[in-house]
C-alpha cells in the first residue's frame, strides 16, 4: 500500500501575509494521514520552512537548474533547495514546458541534478488537448517519462511522477477518475520496466482536483495523490482534500 502525497502548487501567487495566513490555516487543520508538502515560489521558501516548523508538512520549490552552480542569472540549483531544506521540487511543469520551451531531455536533467542533491524532483508529464483529441496521449507521456528514465538510469526509483492532463489544468476540466487511472497504469507499466521500485513509487494526478473529486480521483489504483495548483491556495480547500487522500 502506497502512503498518498499530496502537494500544493502555489505556481506565481501569494504574499508573506496572504502565507502565513494560509499556512497556519493548514497547520489548524492537519496532520492527516497522508503525506503533505507545499513547493511555493522561492522567495518564499524560508518564511515557509519557519512556518511549518513542527509540523509534519514538508515543503519545496517549483523548478529548479540544471546546471551545478555557476554563471546562470536567475537560476536557483537544487544544491541551494537542499541547503535550505527542499524535500521537493517540481520539474517539467507543462507552464514551464509552453512558455520557457523546456524540452524532454531539459526536464529529464533537472530531475538529475534534483536528485544529486537529495530533493526529490516531481516530475510532469501530460498531453494536450490536440494531443488527446489526435489519439496521442500514450505516446506523448511516455516519450516525457523515458527520457527521465533514461536520463535517471537506476535512480529513477527515486522520483515522484505526476500526471497532469494540460487540458485539465486550471480549467475546471477533470479528466475522468476513470481516464486519469487508465494514463497511471500506462505510466506504472512504464516504470516497471525500468526499475523494481515501480510499486512503491508514488504516481500523483493533478489537472483541477478539487474537494469534491480528490476521494474518486484518489481511489483509483495507480493514482497516489494529487498535484493540486489553484485548490493549494485556501487552507480549507487544500485541506479537505488532504483528508480525502487521507481516507
Ligand atoms: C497545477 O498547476 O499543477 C495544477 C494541477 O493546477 P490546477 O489544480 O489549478 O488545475
Amino acid at each position: 500500500m502506497r502512503r498518498k502525497l499530496v502537494v500544493g502548487n502555489w505556481k506565481m501567487h501569494g504574499s508573506r501575509i496572504a502565507n502565513a495566513q494560509l499556512l497556519a490555516g493548514l497547520k489548524e487543520a492537519g496532520p492527516w494521514n497522508a503525506d503533505v508538502a507545499v513547493c511555493v515560489p522561492f522567495p518564499y521558501i524560508a518564511e515557509t520552512a519557519l512556518a511549518l516548523t513542527g509540523t509534519s508538512i514538508v515543503y519545496g520549490a517549483q523548478d529548479c537548474s540544471a546546471h551545478e552552480q555557476g554563471a546562470y542569472t536567475g537560476e536557483v540549483s537544487s544544491a541551494m533547495l537542499s541547503d535550505i531544506g527542499c524535500r521537493y521540487v517540481i520539474v517539467g511543469h507543462s507552464e514551464r514546458r509552453a512558455y520557457h520551451a523546456e524540452s524532454d531531455q531539459l526536464v529529464a536533467d533537472k530531475a538529475k541534478a534534483a536528485l544529486a542533491h537529495g530533493v526529490t524532483p516531481i516530475v510532469c508529464v501530460g498531453e494536450t488537448r490536440a494531443e488527446r483529441e489526435a489519439g496521442q496521449t500514450e505516446a506523448v507521456v511516455k516519450r516525457q517519462l523515458a527520457a527521465v528514465i533514461h536520463t535517471l538510469g537506476h535512480c529513477c526509483g527515486e522520483m515522484v511522477v505526476a500526471y497532469e492532463p494540460v487540458w485539465a489544468i486550471g480549467t475546471g476540466l477533470t479528466a475522468t477518475p476513470a481516464q486519469a487511472q487508465a494514463v497511471h497504469a500506462v505510466l506504472r507499466a512504464q516504470l516497471h520496466a525500468a526499475t523494481d521500485r515501480s510499486g512503491v513509487m508514488r504516481i500523483l494526478y493533478g489537472g483541477s482536483v478539487k474537494a469534491d473529486n480528490a476521494a474518486e480521483l484518489f481511489a483509483q489504483a495507480d493514482i497516489d495523490g494529487g498535484l493540486i495548483g489553484g485548490a493549494a491556495l485556501k487552507a480549507g480547500d487544500f485541506s479537505a482534500i488532504c483528508r480525502a487522500a487521507a481516507q
